[in-house]
């Protein structure tokens, strides 16, 4: 395996790892509206398969490397909001600074900084596709 691949592979992989431990400890709470609930028990259950087909994929375990609660709460918090307001969002991607994510419907992208900090440029509500195809 190459050592981008690889290296793309771990990023995945931790980048799942956050959404699961972050998805977990935010369902601890009890302050949860039903909505809330439902999102993070979907992204918890998509998180832990998607674990299971990249730890088949790429056998060795990576570094384990702890996010900032601040940003794993922060993509949590990002990708809620997104699906709330009807925007499907792709997973986090690293990038130069941060991690991106980008709608698939619209488009547009939210950015986290690497200490958490957002500069979402999505709308409140989907605008979806120019045209309606599809
Ligand atoms: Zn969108």
């Amino acid at each position: 395996m190459s050592e981008s691949v690889q290296q793309s592979l771990q990023m995945r992989a931790r980048a799942y790892r956050q959404l699961l431990s972050g998805s977990e400890s935010l369902l601890e709470g009890d302050r949860l509206y039903w909505t809330e609930k439902a999102l993070l028990s979907l992204l918890r259950e998509l998180s832990r398969r998607r674990l299971q087909q990249l730890a088949a994929a790429w056998p060795e375990p990576g570094p384990t490397e702890e996010a900032p609660a601040a940003l794993r709460e922060s993509m949590i918090e990002a990708m809620a909001e997104a699906a709330l307001g009807g925007h499907e969002l792709s997973q986090w991607e690293p990038v130069d600074n941060g991690y991106q994510a980008g709608c698939f419907l619209c488009g547009m992208t939210s950015w986290l900084g690497p200490d958490g900090l957002r500069y979402s440029v999505l709308e409140d509500e989907c605008p979806g596709k120019a045209d309606d195809e599809g």
